[in-house]
């Protein structure tokens, strides 16, 4: 049944699978190839038609939409004869939230919250992520209120509440602690994440319980709803939000929704839905200045018993700026050493300890910079270097151009030449054109703070390791 060793090459499906994704490592970018392509699995393969596990149905939708006809060529030429691909979901990995993404997250200390309230179904909260441990501070103090108030009167005022940010910048918890401090007023309260309510849906179409589907969202007093964009472009989803969104609407439940972009930014987000969600309040959640970097760290070490310098502390604080998960991910770090050691971090040992975090060299090359932006905007690097005046490669130039000077040590020369053999003067102006939009547009913020993201991820990869 399972076999295609009657085949000239005598590979067992497995290990055609196998070449294949070798050979795909070789003909797409690292970042595209890690992504989607890594982690899924043969589930079977009968009759040439294989049948491929992707993690989660985002990552099954995005392979069937853009990978399926190169997937299918390369495995064809691989046994010698045609086939056939088919994704699925592969059914052990039911995302679970938020505590297995935490850098040095540590069981123990972190028991579960399984709230009652919802008839023992899916809401896990974890109890680590409270009002008492977010630091809500300079960019935060909005979104921080806001947060506290709806947890208090949920379903009186801001509905429904929409937070936006960057990665790492602490959504996730935000919505946990609402739910949390909700639960502890006697609410029923539920916390999904979108690609979960996905699974859930399709897997109640399936079972045909969408009707207890149905009575499970529309009983609770609160509705958290983690990284919306994952529904763009899931028709059944959408319409299924849009009827669960109205139903506790109008019963005046309290709806929350984390994104990591503004509703008007999230393409293939249905068009009603965009207007329901801007309907409430959006609030934007920035990465933490230098002030709250430091109470962050210092909440951290009293969390975990542990008095560090204040020398120490300030300089993870200056050297990872952007993502809180980073910065406990660099503290964790000193304090692993400490432990290691038995002797306390000085800012000498620290500074060293940092090194080791920065992406290997240093400082990311202007090849990798390029190709991260062109990856984010899904255009080639080429054209990121060539003449073209279309908006839609002008911008993301003038970020490459940005990252290059920020990121590298390159000169402005350098960095000209680099871009297609452009003159100097253009490198500075793209650069200042997007200094400045970082100021005022928060889309231009998300984007080179996502980009910058993507090129530390090797570094934080390698840490965890
Ligand atoms: P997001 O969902 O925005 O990607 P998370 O909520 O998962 O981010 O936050 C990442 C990590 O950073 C978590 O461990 C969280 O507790 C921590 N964190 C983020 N922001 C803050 C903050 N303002 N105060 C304390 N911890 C924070
Ligand atoms: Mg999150």
């Amino acid at each position: 049944m399972i076999n295609t060793t009657d085949h000239q090459d005598k590979l067992t499906p497995l290990e055609a699978w196998q070449a294949t994704l070798g050979e795909l490592q070789l003909q797409l970018a690292k970042s595209t190839f890690d992504a989607w392509l890594k982690d899924t699995t043969l589930v079977a393969a009968e009759d040439g038609v294989y049948t491929i596990g992707a993690r989660n149905s985002y990552a099954r939708d995005w392979l069937d939409n853009r990978m399926r006809g190169l997937v299918k060529r390369t495995l064809a030429r691989i046994v010698g004869r045609q086939v056939d691909i088919r994704f699925i979901v592969d059914a052990k990995p039911v995302e679970s939230p938020a505590p297995r993404d935490l850098i040095g997250y540590d069981p123990a200390d972190s028991a579960p919250t399984r709230n009652n309230g919802t008839n023992g179904h899916s809401c896990i909260l974890n109890s680590r992520y409270t009002f008492e441990t977010f630091v809500g501070s300079g960019g935060n103090r909005v979104p921080y209120e806001i947060s506290r108030a709806v947890s208090e009167r949920p379903g009186a005022g801001y509905n429904p509440l929409f937070l936006y940010g960057g990665v790492g910048l602490g959504k996730t918890h935000l919505l946990h602690a609402i739910g949390i401090s909700a639960t502890q007023r006697g609410r029923k309260v539920l916390y999904v994440p979108s690609e979960q309510f996905t699974n859930e849906l399709v897997g109640s179409i399936r079972a045909r319980t969408t009707e207890e589907f149905r009575n499970k969202y529309r009983s609770v007093d609160v509705f958290l709803l983690d990284d919306v964009q994952f529904v763009a472009g899931k028709d059944s989803t959408q319409e299924e939000l849009f009827h669960t969104f109205n139903a506790l609407h109008s019963a005046n439940r309290q709806i929350v929704i984390a994104c990591d972009r503004p509703p008007r930014d999230v393409v293939g987000l249905d068009e009603r839905l965009r207007s329901r969600f801007e309907g409430g309040l959006v609030v934007e959640i920035l990465p933490p200045d230098f002030a709250a970097r430091m109470r962050i760290l210092q909440t951290k070490c009293e969390a975990r018993a542990r008095g560090i310098s204040a020398a120490v502390l300030e300089l993870i604080a200056q050297t990872v700026e952007t993502n809180v998960r980073e910065l406990e991910g660099a503290l964790n770090r000193v304090i692993a050493h400490w432990e290691a050691l038995r002797q306390p971090p000085t800012v000498e040992t620290t500074q060293a300890i940092l090194k080791d975090m920065l992406p290997a060299g240093g400082r990311p090359s202007p090849e990798a910079i390029v190709q991260r932006v062109a990856d984010y905007f899904a255009i080639a690097p080429e054209a990121l270097l060539g003449p073209s005046r279309k908006q839609q490669i002008v911008v993301p130039r003038q970020i490459a151009m940005y990252l290059l000077c920020t990121e590298t040590d390159l000169s402005l020369e350098q960095i000209g030449a680099f871009m297609g053999h452009r003159n100097h003067t253009t490198i500075l102006h793209g650069r200042d054109k997007i200094r400045a939009l970082m100021e005022t547009d928060p889309t231009t913020r998300l984007h080179v703070q996502a980009i910058r993201e993507r090129m530390r991820q090797p570094a934080a990869a390698r840490q965890m390791a």
